[in-house]
């Protein structure tokens, strides 16, 4: 048994859905282009897992956050692909792919075949198991990726409040959880092996003050040590997280976000892989040129750096996914896609954006006592990278387009004094 299409894209996330957009801009013909997903629903906007789907009141729910309404485009329903005429193959997963035959062979025993595939499986996210510690699939130990995810953790924080919540990991999912707990009333513990949060992007100076508010909220930190086991109950729910330093923090509920690995498996040995991804060139084209890849799985060339990236966030995945249907539909108008990574957190009534690159030395501006501050990286002379907290969309516009130009700065004095004016005047 099998189907034929003309384009199929694998995944049915945040890329898929813009992906699909595009198609139809391009005017696919009807029955030429498939969905496959293994998610039971149609592509959505994932960061409304961790902000709006949390909110103790209104919570953010399907349809309100299908595709594309992160970018104000027309939101891509069930119906919407219907009328466009794409097959959402959804609930189904695929097990294996032959990129010589140009088939995927799905767990229900179907054979898939397409003249040109779009990769965008996205990510899984990183388990204790992996490092060692056992009962983490405890029915009050939640990971945070898709829909079913976010909503076992909705019932698991509804049962627990007035109670206590471990959070193990200080990177996105941990900020965004840790904010979204203490609104629903639960007290939060952040655990992490960091000396501050967000270690890979924020500077001390940025992260103490982030630190600094949640704990205005209630938040509590144990940096610089890791989780090394659960204590558990006759239920087989966790009681008690028990860390390296010894300290045994009782626990009503554990949120974990260590971190994500690409889907890539279904590749392997069949396409070029780079930094954990599938490589792809600058129409995100793999060493296979009929199998494009997008979203967090691709790693792709960052021409504004010179160099080859994953980038895990969905401004990349969204434009990406553009990118790669024009090259497919449009050939002779596609040009190497030029990409500045965008990444942007918000938190409580705090909003913060980062362009660039965080390498070289951090110059710090604003008022960090206040409610707008920022900071520049400035690397080999030039700023490379801008960060600012608060900013209005003016602003943000500015630093996006000043840390795109790459700026020659001399005087680190001059430039730390003239702070967001200098953007907003380069
Ligand atoms: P995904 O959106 O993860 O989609 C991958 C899809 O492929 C999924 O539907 C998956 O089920 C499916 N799939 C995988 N393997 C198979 C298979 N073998 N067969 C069938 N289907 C398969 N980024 C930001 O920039 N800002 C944010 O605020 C933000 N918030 C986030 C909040 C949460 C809770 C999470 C988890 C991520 C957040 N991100 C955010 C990151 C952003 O959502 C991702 O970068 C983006 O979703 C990547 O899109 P993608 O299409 O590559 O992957
Ligand atoms: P991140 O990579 O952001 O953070 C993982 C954190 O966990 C890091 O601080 C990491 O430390 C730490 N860590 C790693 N191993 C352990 C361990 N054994 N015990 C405790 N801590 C550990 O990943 P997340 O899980 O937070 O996020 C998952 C994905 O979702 C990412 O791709 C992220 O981009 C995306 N996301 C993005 C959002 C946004 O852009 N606003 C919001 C929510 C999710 P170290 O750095 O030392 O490894």
């Amino acid at each position: 048994m099998g189907r034929a299409f003309v384009y199929v894209i694998l995944g049915g996330g945040v890329a898929a859905g813009y992906a699909a957009h595009e198609f139809v801009k391009k005017d696919v013909p009807h029955g030429e282009l498939c969905i496959i997903s293994d998610e039971p629903v149609a592509p959505y906007e994932r960061p409304a897992l961790s902000k709006g789907f949390l909110l103790p009141e209104a919570p953010a729910r399907l349809p309100s956050f299908h595709c594309c309404v992160g970018s104000n485009e027309e939101r891509l329903t069930p119906k919407w692909y219907k009328e466009h005429g794409i097959e959402l193959i959804l609930g189904t997963r695929v097990k294996s792919a032959d990129v010589k035959r140009k088939t995927l062979l799905t767990t229900a025993g179907e054979t898939i075949s397409y003249k040109t595939l779009i990769v965008a499986t996205g990510a899984r996210p990183l388990k204790l198991e992996e490092f060692g510690v056992t009962i983490s699939d405890a029915d009050n130990v939640c990971y945070l990726r898709n829909l079913a995810d976010a909503q076992r953790l909705v019932n698991v924080m509804e049962s627990s409040t007035g109670g206590n919540a471990i959070v193990i990991g200080g990177g996105y999912i941990g900020m965004e959880c840790a904010a979204s707990l203490v609104i629903n009333k639960v007290n939060v513990t952040m655990v992490f092996p960091e000396a501050h949060c967000m270690g890979r992007l924020f500077t001390p100076k940025i992260a103490s003050y982030y630190e600094e508010f949640y704990k205005s909220k209630g938040v509590k930190f144990v940096k610089g040590t890791v989780l090394t086991s659960f204590d558990s109950n006759s239920e087989g729910k966790v009681t008690a997280v028990n860390l390296r330093d010894g300290t045994k923090l009782p626990a009503d509920m554990v949120v974990v976000g260590i971190g994500i690995r690409p889907n890539t498996s279904l590749f392997e040995g069949q396409l070029t892989l780079e930094k954990g991804g599938i490589k792809v060139n600058g129409l995100m084209q793999s060493s296979n040129a009929s199998v494009y890849a997008v979203g967090d799985v691709a790693a792709f060339p960052v021409k504004v750096f010179g160099d080859i990236r994953r980038l895990e966030h969905v401004d990349a995945a969204r434009k990406a996914a553009s990118h790669a249907v024009t090259a497919i539909m449009n050939p002779d108008k596609s040009i190497d896609f030029d990409y500045l990574p965008f990444f942007y957190s918000r938190v409580f009534t705090l909003s913060w954006q980062f362009y660039g690159d965080n390498i070289g030395e951090a110059i710090h501006f604003g008022d960090y006592s206040g409610t707008t501050f920022g900071a520049y990286w400035i690397s080999k002379g030039r700023i490379v990278g801008s960060f600012l907290e608060g900013g209005t969309k003016d602003e943000y516009e500015a630093l996006s387009k000043m840390t795109r130009l790459k700026p020659e700065v001399d005087d680190l004095a001059e430039l730390e004094r003239q702070g967001l004016d200098f953007a907003t005047t380069v």
